[in-house]
């Protein structure tokens, strides 16, 4: 599997990329991610960046599309990989085509995720993850079952939010989403790539949905019919 998740912040790429390597033992490729971790560790990149990322701009072409190609180099990305958060403008995507083209990689498919704006706001502000494994959760729709432990790996007390979650740096992320990603996806589209999913339904539903569109004989660019109950 190698394919590129598209949507807004909030969208849940990073639920369904986790939930998509465990099933296919592939890597997810967060830019955002390897930004934060170096934001973290405070190295020469991190230090660059952090300010930009905190404003919910975005980080420079030049720097990302760097990061972006030695991170394809290694090895674990032998098996398959997963984008998330990038390409995020028409620029990054020409870049990435001419890029997988040299490394001689090609892709099964672009998935966007639709989701309704008015949603995303009350989405992003009210989640957390997990320090340890990095299971999200979120104030109203994903409570731990006890609040000082993660369900999943049970360290203890250890939730991280981001610095960029909250209400003013998510409206400039959607802005920044919709003058500068959303062009991108005609770029897509005309290179017959771009698979359409629901992202308002529930997780393991929006799970089903991206393995139905990418399907070879699926060249949908529209959202699938809703399933039938009974
Ligand atoms: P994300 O975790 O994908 O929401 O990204 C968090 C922040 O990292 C964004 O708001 C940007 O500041 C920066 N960032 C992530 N991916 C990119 C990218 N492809 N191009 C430029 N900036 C990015």
């Amino acid at each position: 599997m190698r394919i590129i998740l598209l949507g807004p912040p909030g969208a849940g790429k990073g639920t369904q990329s986790r939930l998509l390597m465990e099933k296919y033992g592939v890597v997810q490729i967060s830019t955002g991610d390897l930004f934060r971790e170096n934001v973290k560790a405070g190295t020469p990149l991190g230090k660059q960046v952090e300010a930009i990322i905190n404003e919910g701009k975005l980080v420079p072409d030049e720097i990302t599309i760097k990061m972006i190609s030695e991170r394809l180099d290694r090895a674990d990305c032998k098996n398959g990989f997963i984008l998330d958060g990038f390409p995020r403008n028409v620029a990054q995507a020409e870049a990435l085509e001419k890029m997988l083209k040299e490394k001689g990689i090609k892709l099964d498919g672009v998935v966007r995720m639709e989701v309704d704006d008015d949603k995303l706001v009350e989405r992003i502000s009210g989640r957390f993850t997990c320090s340890g494994c990095g299971e999200g959760y979120h104030d109203k729709f994903k409570k731990p079952a006890q609040a000082d432990s993660c369900d999943k790996c049970h360290a203890n007390g250890k939730f991280t939010r981001r610095a960029d979650d909250n209400e003013a740096t998510v409206r400039e992320r959607l802005k920044v989403y919709h003058g500068q990603t959303a062009p991108i996806l005609p770029f897509y589209k005309s290179r017959g790539m771009l698979k359409i999913v629901n992202g308002m339904a529930a997780m393991e539903d929006v799970t089903a949905e991206i393995e139905a569109v990418l399907k070879p004989d699926s060249d949908s660019d529209k959202p699938p019919p809703p399933r039938m109950c009974g």
